[in-house]
């Protein structure tokens, strides 16, 4: 009712037709229920603008992980693979060994990490092939365009899911930290960041050339 009676006030310049409704009560009370319904309305739209900003907040409030009501979409070339991922784990490195060099065919391969319960093959698992190195680690691609999606380390306990963020059709907020496995990164490639560059793995020393 404050909003009706905010609107009223609002309103002064109508005030001969709040006199002309006097005289005609019946009418009177379809149009104030027609304020009502419109007051209504207008009270929903704000609160559903509310609710939209305060999940774009949450992205950038989160710490230690992105929560989001909207999980990000991501897919292999040809598209016959999708993936759904619902947080993004903070860690987020570009690694220039040699086997994923080769695996991108790029200078390096940005991998992104998402908890196991939060990643989620939308459609054409099937379709994923795996490569297992000698040294264990196992890299699945997708067998009809040959996108590469995944990385295992040796061992791999399944908690963690490493992705190639380079298949993400969504933006996310976050920004990679750190390169690793510099010292086996390819010479031609100039990094001009401020990210730490470490030599090897994320305990590793820092990498100079
Ligand atoms: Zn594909
Ligand atoms: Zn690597």
């Amino acid at each position: 009712m404050t909003k009706i009676v905010k609107f009223r006030e609002g309103r002064k310049s109508s005030s001969k037709h709040l006199k002309a409704l006097d005289k005609y009560p019946e009418k009177a009370q379809k149009v104030w229920a027609f304020f009502i319904f419109w007051s209504k309305v207008e009270s929903s739209v704000v609160e559903s603008f509310k609710d939209v900003k305060s999940e774009s907040n949450q992205r950038v409030l989160s710490s230690g992980g992105i929560a989001m009501s909207t999980p990000y979409q991501g897919a292999c070339l040809c598209g016959s693979i999708k993936y759904e991922v619902s947080k993004l784990e903070p860690r987020m490195g570009h690694c220039h060994c040699s086997m994923c060099r080769k695996f991108h065919g790029a200078a390096f391969a940005t991998l992104g990490e998402a908890l196991a319960e939060n990643f989620h093959w939308v459609e054409g698992e099937s379709l994923l092939k795996t490569y297992l190195a000698p040294n264990g680690t196992q890299r699945k691609f997708c067998e009809n365009c040959g996108s590469s999606l995944i990385f295992e380390a040796a061992g791999d306990d399944g908690r963690l899911v490493e992705f190639a963020l380079g298949t993400l059709d969504s933006d996310i907020e976050l920004k990679p930290d750190a390169h690793i496995f510099c010292e086996s990164g390819a010479n031609w490639c100039e990094l001009s960041d401020d990210l730490p560059k470490l030599k090897a793995g994320r305990d590793s020393e820092a990498f100079t050339k």
